[in-house]
């Protein structure tokens, strides 16, 4: 699940990214209106934290594009004053909710999951492939309802499979999900292959079906044919 933080205030940028990173998040950050805006160019983001009054403008701009542009990011917005009319505006802009500051990280780490789940998965906690269940709260992966301990990237990278069934997806944009912009500074991504292969034989020694598939030259594909 990828994030992208857009708030100038470094305090609060420093907390929430620290905060949501420890809760298995990637998290990028921007400082202005100008960086978010090339961010979202080049990379795709499960949700956007919209702080509304930032040093080259105002937030609801960039949700007027996002909206238009990136329909599939959620956006919060993140208002330092708990304003009726920053609220109507960012709800009729189309931000998915709305957090007035100072805000607890638990809660919106609540709202963000809430988001997330009803972006990507309908409403639900559990995404289910086959013998495959996918616990997206607690990040848990079950083959047959037994515990696949599948952790950490690999748990990334599978739920981003499940999510995009039946697609065929580069490896560039395996990385880039699970790893975030790190990778563009990287020669070579060759630590995926050795990520998806030892998914791949955890799974299949579950016995779960092998449905990774790889096309190639090109990437991967999650399907069960
Ligand atoms: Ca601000």
């Amino acid at each position: 699940m990828k994030v992208l933080v857009v708030e100038d205030e470094a305090e609060i940028r420093r907390t929430v990214v620290q905060y949501l990173s420890g809760s298995g998040y990637l998290v990028e950050s921007v400082v202005n209106l100008r960086e978010a805006e090339d961010k979202l160019a080049v990379f795709e983001y499960d949700c956007v934290l919209l702080d509304l009054m930032l040093p080259d403008g105002s937030g609801l701009d960039i949700l007027k594009k996002i909206k238009a542009n990136y329909p599939q990011t959620g956006v919060i917005i993140l208002s330092a004053k708990d304003s009726i009319n920053d609220k109507i505006s960012g709800l009729d802009l189309g931000a998915d909710d709305y957090l007035p500051k100072p805000f607890h990280l638990e809660e919106l780490m609540a709202r963000l999951k809430s988001i997330i789940r009803r972006r990507s998965f309908a409403g639900s906690n559990i995404v289910e492939f086959k013998e495959l269940k996918i616990d997206v709260e607690a990040r848990q992966v079950f083959v047959n309802n037994v515990d696949a301990q599948i952790s950490g990237k690999e748990y990334d990278i599978l739920l981003f499979f499940v999510t995009n069934k039946n697609k065929v997806i580069s490896k560039n944009s395996i990385a880039e999900h699970v790893w975030g912009d790190y990778t563009e500074r990287l020669d070579s991504i060759d630590f995926l292959y050795t990520h998806i292969k030892n998914l791949r034989k955890k799974l299949t020694a579950m016995g779960c079906g092998d449905y990774i598939k790889s096309i190639y030259s090109v990437g991967y594909k999650f399907a069960d044919i």
